[in-house]
């Protein structure tokens, strides 16, 4: 007899990560952090060595207080886990039922989707407008009862934003008893004055939640290390059904030693402000169409040609050492994504686009 899973998990289509770099060639298909992580955080995981047969707080008390002492927010509402993705998963865990309804934008995040279908929930996608959230068609969308909305700001893959007045007017405009979960997973990056403090609506209202993650501004994506910040009911439910050793010691540690080092933060957020500009104008300059990012990647769109769109552009680059990400499963299969990378490799990459270009 054939085991049965739970109907529709056959249906869900397993996450395709960036793809990693071969020896030698440059991994730019993740959104890693160009500068590695702190120096303070490493040395913190390899102190940790030494801990390594005793249990972690499964409470990660430290680790809160330190993110609440920084974020000037309740340490008590914050949960964190094994990155931001598990986070989410435990959402969808904790409130989806079969049958519901979860609403996203156009081109958001595929994990959003994985988490529906785990639940035998569906996905209903809010047209965007310009690669960016259309706050009317989200409204729209999410009208006839979804049990939860997910938007990035900004998000990826497009790296657009929508101002803190779009997302309460998205937060007004729900049923209160919608869960709004907001994903700040590229926050750090963010300057616009419009952008405001994605945390500031957990306290404003109800049934609204934010998670952010370690592994971009800090670099620490290999440890898997996020949090979440939301209501005391939602976050009394999400520890009841989490593992309760979900972050690991070592996690824990680094992830202490990465928040007290502001220095490495700014530090990447200059980087990032630096070769984003370059990036996106010197792509830009060669007739290309570059999506208007504030993360730490861009997307660049291609002509629909034989031989000059993305998918040959991805191998062109591929066979010169660059690695980056199509970005079909997203239904755009006219584009590639490519992560700021280090001072050199950003050079090469405009270069190998140039010889893509006029080739
Ligand atoms: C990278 C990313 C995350 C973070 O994932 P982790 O599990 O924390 O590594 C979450 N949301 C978006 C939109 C991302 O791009």
């Amino acid at each position: 007899m054939t085991l049965q899973a739970r109907p529709g998990l056959l249906d869900i289509k397993p996450y395709t990560p960036g793809a990693a770099a071969p020896d030698g060639a440059v991994k730019l298909s993740s959104n890693e952090n160009a500068l590695g992580c702190s120096p303070k955080a490493a040395e913190a995981f390899k102190a940790a060595a030494d801990q390594l047969h005793v249990y972690p707080d499964g409470g990660a008390t430290v680790l809160r207080e330190a993110i609440g002492e920084a974020e000037g927010i309740d340490p008590e509402r914050i949960v964190c886990g094994a990155g931001s993705d598990e986070l989410l998963q435990l959402i969808g865990r904790a409130y989806l039922d079969p049958g519901d309804t979860v609403v996203q934008t156009q081109y958001g995040f595929l994990v959003y989707r994985l988490v529906a279908m785990q639940s035998g929930a569906q996905i209903v996608s809010a047209p965007e407008d310009g690669y960016t959230a259309d706050i009317d068609s989200v409204l729209e969308t999410a009208k006839d009862g979804a049990k939860i909305v997910f938007i990035a700001n900004p998000n990826n893959p497009t790296g657009t934003w929508v101002p803190d007045s779009e997302i309460r007017r998205l937060r007004e405009g729900l049923p209160r008893d919608t869960l709004l979960v907001v994903d700040g997973a590229y926050a750090e990056f963010v300057k616009e004055p419009g952008y405001g403090n994605p945390l500031k609506l957990v306290d404003d209202y109800e049934n609204t939640v934010v998670t952010r993650t370690f592994s971009k501004i800090h670099g620490l994506a290999g440890l898997r290390l996020g949090w979440m910040y939301g209501p005391k009911e939602i976050v009394d439910v999400i520890h009841r059904v989490r593992g309760p050793f979900n972050v690991n010691l070592p996690a824990i540690e680094a992830g202490l030693a990465a928040i007290k080092d502001t220095g490495f933060v700014e530090e990447s957020i200059a980087h990032n402000e630096r070769w984003l500009g370059y990036l996106t104008q010197s792509i830009r300059g060669l007739g290309l169409e570059v999506t208007p990012s504030v993360c730490n990647f861009v997307l660049v769109h291609f002509p629909e040609e034989a031989g000059k769109d993305a998918m040959a552009a991805n191998a062109f680059l591929a066979e010169r050492g660059l690695i980056v990400r199509p970005v079909q499963p997203y239904g755009l299969p006219n584009a590639l994504r490519i992560t700021v990378g280090q001072d050199a490799d950003n050079r090469r990459v405009v270069e190998a686009l140039e010889a893509f270009v006029k080739g």
